[in-house]
């Protein structure tokens, strides 16, 4: 792990470091934009750099962690004292208040190695309304020394009252060249590749996961059923989906389904058919969001939605 300004987010980097280097670091920092574009890892950077004990780095690029002193070491190593990163618990729906105020009461303390600590908040509108308010109260009351640094991708899902209290900062999908780079780094066999530089749109997490010969499998698996969504066979779908559901992040299967669709749609259909259609692809776009949100079971809704997704076409193709 290398401490370095996530590529394409030097300029959020930039103000923290100026911040911290002038003792003028707000307490909380809020870091919004797409799913996939690096936001975590620009917050560890920014971790980093409040614990390293030697920074350096220019003025322009802003410091950055040097990754060798004794915080940095144990940062990488995943045992420094006086830093947490807090997730949604693996089958939980929410980030919990039980988490939350674990986070305020390690905020609280004085830290074990300095003066200081730092909690990386991730998916930060994943907290629960109970969760929220609690942290709202942290951040009203912030202890000496404590950095909270949340991550989230919908930022219209987190209170106004907690929003305006952080320091924002939104961060964009990478442009080509740095999207060039972060993908030259992976490792993809050439039709991994085609796959990924398609539905990336300036994600490189998005299609990091393609890197897994099994994934790429199975989405072109997914996407030779869609070739004929209307005569597909129902027991083939469920199939796929029984086997694939688990294994392939729901983003990616919505995004290979809706460029299959768009690229056999030749705009024909009535008013209300084309409008029909448009309807079942935003309802498949907001399929991945809507399982969390409503705890669905992904299976069933899904296969809903390509059943109606059939009549739909069909519709198209009369009219
Ligand atoms: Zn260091």
């Amino acid at each position: 792990m290398n401490f370095k300004p996530a590529l394409g987010h030097e300029a959020i980097h930039v103000r923290f470091s100026k911040a911290l280097e002038e003792q003028r670091l707000h307490h909380a920092w809020l870091l919004y934009g797409m799913k996939g574009i690096g936001k975590a890892c620009e917050a560890m950077a920014m971790a980093a750099l409040y614990l390293c004990e030697h920074r350096n780095g220019s003025e322009q690029q802003g410091a950055h962690a040097c990754g060798e002193c004794h915080g940095c070491c144990m940062l990488k190593a995943g045992s420094h004292p006086d830093f947490i990163m807090l997730e949604r618990l693996e089958k939980k729906r929410d980030i919990t208040v039980d988490q939350i105020r674990e986070v305020l009461s390690f905020l609280s303390l004085t830290g074990m190695q300095s003066e200081k600590r730092v909690v990386v908040l991730n998916d930060a509108e994943m907290m629960n309304l109970q969760a929220a308010n609690a942290l709202l109260k942290g951040l009203e009351e912030p202890s000496g020394g404590s950095l909270l640094l949340m991550v989230c991708h919908d930022l219209m899902r987190l209170p106004a009252t907690i929003r305006s209290r952080c320091m924002l900062g939104h961060c964009a999908p990478l442009g080509d060249t740095h999207m060039n780079h972060v993908l030259a780094g992976m490792e993809f066999s050439d039709v991994a590749k085609k796959m990924a530089v398609e539905i990336a749109g300036g994600r490189p997490g998005h299609v990091a996961c393609l890197q897994d010969h099994k994934v790429v499998d199975g989405l072109l698996q997914w996407q030779a059923l869609l070739k004929d969504v209307q005569r597909a066979d129902v027991g083939d779908l469920q199939n796929w989906l029984d086997t694939h559901l688990t294994m392939i992040p729901h983003e990616l299967i919505i995004d290979v389904a809706l460029q299959e669709i768009q690229s056999q749609w030749d705009g024909t259909g009535s008013f209300t058919s084309r409008e029909s259609l448009l309807k079942t692809m935003w309802s498949l776009a907001a399929w991945p969001k809507e399982v969390v949100r409503h705890s669905l079971r992904a299976g069933p809704a899904l296969m809903a939605l390509l059943l109606e997704l059939r009549l739909v076409l069909k519709s198209c193709a009369v009219a």
